[in-house]
């Protein structure tokens, strides 16, 4: 999973570019990077948090007044600098690309690319077959004088890439002496906001992102989004152009709302915090229709993803709601780092248990969702520990018993332990009293409950095992899994 952000504005972009990023850290704490150009390009990456890769001296370098960023977490490549995105080609015009997604036919693309179009390929990302694609095309398509000729041959280059890929991205690329460009995959399965500010001077400012978590405190108003299959060009000159060249099914990732997204971002026209109160409301409404006789003491979420769906949930169940998990907040999310072995090691550091919330109490405890498991079964243990009565576990996720291959890192089913195990051997593992899984159409009515949107059917692949590309079989998906081994283990 990654967070991109692309900017257009009257004045420099590179404080407003790291100001997004700090608030798209929690899509990706791997490495971050940002590309601006004025007569050149100006590029600045490195590994760790923006933050930490950021300082006055190297941002003073980054001049001009259109530029992208990009915070990674790793679902497809390596995990080493040269990896880091935004990725930039010379040829044509000189192109910076950053995406979010993943492109399920690298393979297949990667072999053309370095067969037939005979161009190299260093490194194994799938945003380096992105940038190829896109710029190759756009260099075949002529060159334009005039904006609008330029967007009709970004639109050739940006049908082509559509035509030739299966899988997820949202893309923001800047073009040296062109402009702005954003589109998103034909299913929507990446997510992809757009914003915009008006100056005192009637000048608009232009932002691309993949949420909107940044939009209040840079005064962007939010504009919707970049549509499944559609195209924005935003010229040098201020002038804007969006088609939409595909239409397909709309599809975006549920697991967004679930867990990825910030609880303040306004996704798809539907707000995540507000469907994750929803998420709270129908598990209530299940607890009570399978277990009448059973209620909690207390409703405890495990921090924090899960706080807002805990909230409805014990209000609904009239319940008190209580931290009584205490996150250092200093410490990252424990799905997004890398390997087992550091997982295992931070949950204890991550989370405290207090003592006087749980003693001789039955205990519910909220989590978004039950991935690998091991993190539920620790938190249940250091629930237990602490001397509680009974514990319950909920989770605001039906159980995810496939990989996703669109960009979220759940990648084997051997890691799933809903892939290999069945709910009471769930509930025996982690050690609860009792296991409640949200059911998949609740779910989806949490989602798809209010807002303006228009979303045909979430993307629930991890879950149902319906993948929207339609070309994940067996054979893909053990390509794609020991792909992903593969990229963890350095080969
Ligand atoms: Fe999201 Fe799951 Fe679909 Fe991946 S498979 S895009 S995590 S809903």
């Amino acid at each position: 999973m990654c967070g991109i952000v692309g900017i257009q504005a009257q004045s420099s972009v590179a404080s407003e570019l790291y100001d997004s990023l700090i608030h798209l850290q929690h899509r990706g704490q791997d490495a971050a990077g940002i590309i601006t150009y004025d007569f050149r390009m100006h590029k600045e990456k490195g590994l760790g948090l923006v933050r930490d890769i950021f300082n006055e001296n190297n941002m003073n370098l980054l001049t001009g007044n259109v530029g992208i960023g990009h915070t990674r977490y790793p679902t497809h490549g390596g995990f080493g600098h040269g990896e880091i995105q935004p990725f930039w080609t010379e040829v044509p015009y000189g192109v910076a690309l950053g995406h979010n997604g993943n492109l399920v036919n690298y393979k297949e693309l990667a072999e053309e690319i370095t067969g037939r179009e005979k161009r190299y390929l260093n490194t194994t990302s799938d945003t380096e077959v992105l940038l190829h694609m896109f710029a190759t095309a756009l260099g075949q398509n002529g060159s334009a004088k005039s904006d609008k000729a330029f967007f009709e041959q970004i639109c050739g280059a940006v049908k082509s890439v559509f035509d030739r890929t299966s899988g997820s991205f949202s893309v923001v690329a800047a073009i040296v002496g062109k402009g702005l460009i954003a589109f998103r995959d034909p299913h929507g399965i990446r997510p992809l906001s757009r914003g915009e500010r008006k100056s005192d001077n009637g000048s608009v400012d232009h932002i691309f992102s993949s949420e909107t978590t940044m939009f209040h405190s840079l005064e962007f108003e939010p504009k919707g989004n970049v549509e499944p299959g559609e195209v924005y060009y935003v010229s040098e000159s201020g002038k804007v152009f969006s088609k939409k060249l595909v239409s397909e099914e709309f599809t975006p990732c549920i697991f967004e709302y679930v867990y990825f997204s910030r609880p303040d971002t306004m996704m798809n026209d539907v707000s995540v915090y507000r469907s994750r109160l929803r998420m709270g409301q129908n598990l209530a409404k299940r607890w009570i229709e399978k277990h009448p006789d059973v209620l909690p003491d207390i409703v405890i979420p495990a921090p924090s993803t899960a706080n807002t769906a805990a909230l409805s949930l014990a209000y609904e169940l009239g319940v008190r709601y209580s931290e009584g998990l205490y996150k250092n907040p200093f410490i990252g999310r424990t799905f997004i780092m890398p390997g087992q072995a550091e997982r295992k090691k931070s949950i204890r550091h991550k989370l405290v248990p207090q003592e006087i919330e749980i003693r001789d109490k039955k205990v519910m405890i909220v989590e978004d969702s039950i991935v690998r498991g091991n993190t539920s079964r620790q938190i249940v243990r250091m629930v237990r520990g602490m001397g509680a009565k009974e514990v319950y576990f909920v989770t605001a996720c039906p159980p995810v018993k496939n990989p996703c291959f669109y960009g979220v890192d759940m990648p084997t089913r051997s890691e799933l332990i809903a892939a290999q195990k069945s709910v009471d051997e769930i509930r025996t593992y982690i050690g609860v009293d009792i296991l409640l899984y949200q059911e998949i159409p609740d779910l989806v009515e949490a989602v798809t409950r209010k807002g303006d949107h228009n979303i045909d059917r979430p993307c629930m692949a991890c879950l149902d095992g319906w993948y929207v590309s339609g070309n994940v079989d067996e054979e893909k998906m053990s390509e794609m899994e020991t792909m992903r081994l593969n990229d963890r283990n350095g080969h």
